[in-house]
């Protein structure tokens, strides 16, 4: 990974998204250090050791359907077959006996199967007579039972280390039983952004002076993430004061992210700083917007160094910083965001030679097929361009224009962002 810097800053020197990807990636290992929380406060916290269920699930063999239980050999080859109700079982309440040729039990859906039964028949199915009931041959033995440990076994991995929980995980441990788990801390993450043409909130514009928006932007997509967060402010274009910031930030914090003055400009400073401070990779990858980004470590802390453009910052955290960031946080499977293909309904303007993330709506048109749609204007500044689409067209590297009835690659917001 450690090419040369000069050699990389060239101009012909192009690196692809794939190739960045898996250089970022293989350099980020897990923190380390865990925590004990409650399923209370588990969800998206990722586990720090596999869980084995201490219980079959189902714990006992089940009905699966509100019916009757009947042992399979009461099923006639031919014709009805009558047989005599001699209780019922609930979910919760147990039929305590055994039962024998020519009898059936009520079931409920959750309630245990009664001893010698063997054969659950849906309700719907049957025909009551006051204690009696009637079947069918069209049975067979185990129907509509479900079998002790059939879903996870006693001992088995319900779990693996390394796994971000989701609502489901929360849902499937606490049907374990289990309230205490161990995860990894949480990763902290420091960020700021550069420029001195850059103002706060609250503060007065004089001319040409921007507010900054990245921060804002940063901050919701490291919330999304469920994160410690720094938010180092504003920093000047001025390399002690960046010094300074990215020292302390690299004391505090796991990883560092900043946006702007990574360019090639005259109060681009983060490049030199980091090389001094550290060690740098700075990369023009083959891609837009997003065509510049610089990663490396300060004292062993990751830092990703994003361009200023606001619609570039959201496209490179996605497609770099924030598989990163999970990788980080020890969570054991990232991958690129994923794309799916659907019809484009618009043409795209796209140059062979970089991979481009245009803005786009996908939408499902009168005949309920997806479709999607330019946003238009694709300038890397306009961020409106990022609220109003629901989604990023992904155009590889060597295609050229898109026309209507092409199929194209998008990678949809709402899965972006977790
Ligand atoms: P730079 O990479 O520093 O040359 O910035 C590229 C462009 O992005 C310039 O037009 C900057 O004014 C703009 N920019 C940089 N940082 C921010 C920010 N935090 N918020 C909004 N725009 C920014
Ligand atoms: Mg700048």
């Amino acid at each position: 990974m450690s090419q040369p810097v000069d050699k990389l800053v060239s101009r012909e020197f192009k690196l692809d998204v794939a190739q960045a990807q898996q250089r970022i990636w293989q350099d980020c290992a897990a923190i380390t250090g865990y925590q004990k929380i409650t399923l209370h406060d588990a969800l998206h916290r990722v586990l720090a050791e596999p869980i084995h269920s201490p219980i079959n699930v189902p714990t006992n063999t089940n009905s699966a359907v509100d019916g009757y239980a009947v042992l399979h050999t009461d099923i006639p080859a031919e014709g009805r077959q009558a047989l005599q109700l001699i209780g019922t079982a609930y979910a919760g309440a147990p039929f305590a006996h055994t039962l024998r040729a020519g009898q059936a039990v009520r079931i409920m859906t959750g309630a245990v199967i009664p001893e010698g039964a063997d054969c659950v028949v849906m309700q719907e199915q049957v025909q009551v007579h006051q204690d009696q009931i009637e079947i069918d041959g069209q049975h067979r033995a185990g129907e509509n039972i479900r079998r002790a440990g059939e879903d996870l076994a006693a001992g088995a991995i319900a779990l693996a280390a390394g796994k971000r929980l989701q609502p489901a995980d929360l849902g499937l441990l606490a049907s374990l039983g289990i309230n205490e788990i161990r995860v990894w801390r949480r990763l902290r993450v420091a960020f700021f952004s550069t420029g001195d043409e850059l103002r706060s909130l609250g503060e007065p514009l004089a001319k040409g002076q921007i507010y900054d928006s990245n921060r804002y932007t940063l901050r919701g997509m490291l919330k999304a993430l469920d994160l410690d967060l720094i938010d180092l402010g504003v920093v000047k274009d001025d390399p002690q004061s960046l010094r300074q910031v990215l020292r302390s930030a690299a004391a505090e914090a796991d990883a560092i992210i900043t946006s702007g003055g990574v360019s090639v400009g005259d109060a681009d400073y983060l490049r030199e700083i980091m090389q001094s401070l550290g060690e740098m990779h700075f990369w023009q990858i083959a891609m837009k917007p997003g065509r510049p980004l610089a990663y490396g470590r300060i004292a062993d802390t990751p830092l990703f160094g994003l361009p200023g453009n606001p619609v570039a910052v959201m496209v490179t955290f996605y497609q770099f910083v924030q598989p990163a960031l999970l990788k980080l946080s020890g969570v054991s499977e990232v991958h690129a965001p994923r794309c799916f293909q659907v019809r484009s309904g618009s043409t795209f303007r796209k140059r062979p030679g970089r991979t481009e993330f245009q803005r786009a709506i996908l939408e499902t048109d009168e005949q309920g097929e997806l479709q999607v749609h330019s946003f238009g204007r694709q300038g890397s500044g306009i961020l409106r361009s990022m609220s109003e689409a629901n989604c990023l067209v992904v155009l590889p590297k060597d295609s050229g224009d898109v026309e209507v009835g092409d199929r194209v690659a998008v990678q949809v917001f709402e899965g972006l962002m977790p």
